[in-house]
């Protein structure tokens, strides 16, 4: 496609991995991003699989792997800290061939926004208010800078899109709630620390853990089965730190003095675990891309990868393609049924988070156990962890159609 003005909203991880792509095939990119400065850190997440090879495509590798942690092990232990189980994360870069890696969310959005922003504008600190398509572009209207057209406008806004709200209707239309909400922050000088090693704790519906990272720092992250968390504001950091003192406070093991910890910190991560399905990603001149048109929740393990993906695909059928339209029904038909795929496994795996039952926890702990024998660990993960599609061979910057071959 000619030269195109695109807005792409949310500086995550989809928004400047689309933008690395539209750059290189000659585009004219703005980003808008909500939060007053670029957010790096955060929550850890593992990460294999097409997004990383995407990211070595890009030539980021090193700095991610620089950013990332080798974790060793999973250790789940009992009230008094002592392990009951444990699972060496070998396992799972055997699965892998060693292509994977655990780092902050926030960390691996930077190394690839760091590659693109000095070839965009981003705009800090700022949320499209409105958008109106008609035949020639879009027209948008902002919370605080002027009007602009735009040629298209990409939604990389997450979970809670505003893009999507706007353009395809409330979030409660396309939201599944898997029955969990999530917590996660991380703080300064915790101790103990255990390197290298994932540590757990879990009582049935409820599951806390951490993990200890370089410059002194310990993330957190809690997991609660039910409804209870589902309507509190993602943003009052006031009501989550009270619920997490009810849910967490008398829970045994390092709770009461993680939670001393989390409230010295000025925020938390916290949110319900949900997938968004939907079935159509894009109008004329919008479309979503990452964890805005199909989030699979952490629960899949791979929300990050697939915002990649998604941002490569979709990048390249703008190359390829004549109107915004063609290009954005190819990019849904290329990924819609292979996203859908990762959510109903994601779903699928979550009795095994955090298990509701006292059975469940039994037979997670036992599950973790057996992960340790090859045998087991083959049936278990097999191929599961690997991502069956292949993605199509874009060329930037070139009116030509290239071949589809495996990347
Ligand atoms: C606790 C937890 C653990 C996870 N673990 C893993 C894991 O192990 N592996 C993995 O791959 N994935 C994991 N994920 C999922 C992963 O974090 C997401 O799938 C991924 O971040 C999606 O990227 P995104 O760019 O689509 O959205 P996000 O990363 O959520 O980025 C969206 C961006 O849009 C911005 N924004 C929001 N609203 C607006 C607005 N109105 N205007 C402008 N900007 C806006 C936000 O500030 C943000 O910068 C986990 C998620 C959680 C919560």
């Amino acid at each position: 496609m000619k030269q195109q003005s695109i807005l792409i909203s949310g500086a995550g991880i989809a928004g400047p991995a689309l933008a690395y792509w539209l750059v290189k095939d000659g585009h004219t990119v703005t980003l808008v991003e909500r939060t007053p400065e670029f957010r790096a850190g955060g929550y850890v997440i593992d990460f294999w699989g097409l997004g990383y090879e995407l990211v070595e495509k890009m030539g980021l590798l090193p700095e991610v792997i620089k950013a990332g942690y080798e974790v060793k092990e999973l250790r789940l232990v009992n009230k008094q800290g002592r392990k009951i189980a444990g699972l060496n994360a070998d396992v799972f870069r055997t699965a892998t061939f060693g292509r994977y890696t655990s780092l902050p969310r926030g960390d691996l959005a930077r190394v690839i926004y760091t590659a693109v922003a000095p070839k965009i504008e981003t705009r800090f600190g700022d949320s499209i208010k409105t958008i109106s398509e008609d035949t020639d572009g879009v027209a948008v209207t902002f919370e605080h800078g002027a009007p602009q057209r735009f040629d298209m406008v990409i939604g990389a806004d997450g979970l809670h899109s505003k893009v999507r709200e706007l353009m395809f209707g409330p979030e409660s239309d396309f939201e599944k709630f898997l029955g969990y909400t999530v917590a996660a922050f991380d703080t300064d000088g915790y101790e103990p620390r255990t390197e290298d090693t994932y540590v757990s704790y879990g009582v049935p519906g409820k599951q806390a853990a951490r993990f200890a990272m370089r410059d002194n720092r310990t993330t957190f992250l809690f997991v609660l089965a039910g409804e209870d968390g589902r309507d509190i504001d993602p943003h009052d950091t006031d009501a989550h730190k009270a619920f997490m003192h009810k849910a967490f406070g008398s829970l045994g093991w390092e709770c009461p003095q993680i939670l001393e910890a989390m409230d010295r910190v000025p925020e938390l991560y916290f949110d319900r675990v949900s997938q968004i399905r939907m079935p159509t990603w894009h109008t004329n001149r919008t479309a979503l891309v990452g964890d805005a048109g199909y989030c699979p929740s952490l629960l899949a393990g791979q929300g990050s990868a697939l915002a990649i993906i998604g941002g490569y695909v979709l990048a390249g059928e703008i190359a390829r393609a004549s109107t915004p339209s063609e290009a954005f029904a190819r990019y849904e038909e290329i990924l819609h049924s292979f996203m859908l795929h990762k959510q109903v496994a994601a779903e699928g795996f979550a009795p095994s988070f955090a298990p509701k039952t006292a059975f469940g926890l039994f037979f997670r702990n036992i599950s973790t156990r057996l992960l340790n024998i090859p045998f087991f660990a083959k049936q278990a993960l097999g191929s599961s962890l690997l991502d069956k599609i292949k993605l199509p061979e874009y060329t930037f910057g070139e009116n030509e159609t290239p071949e589809t071959e495996n990347i």
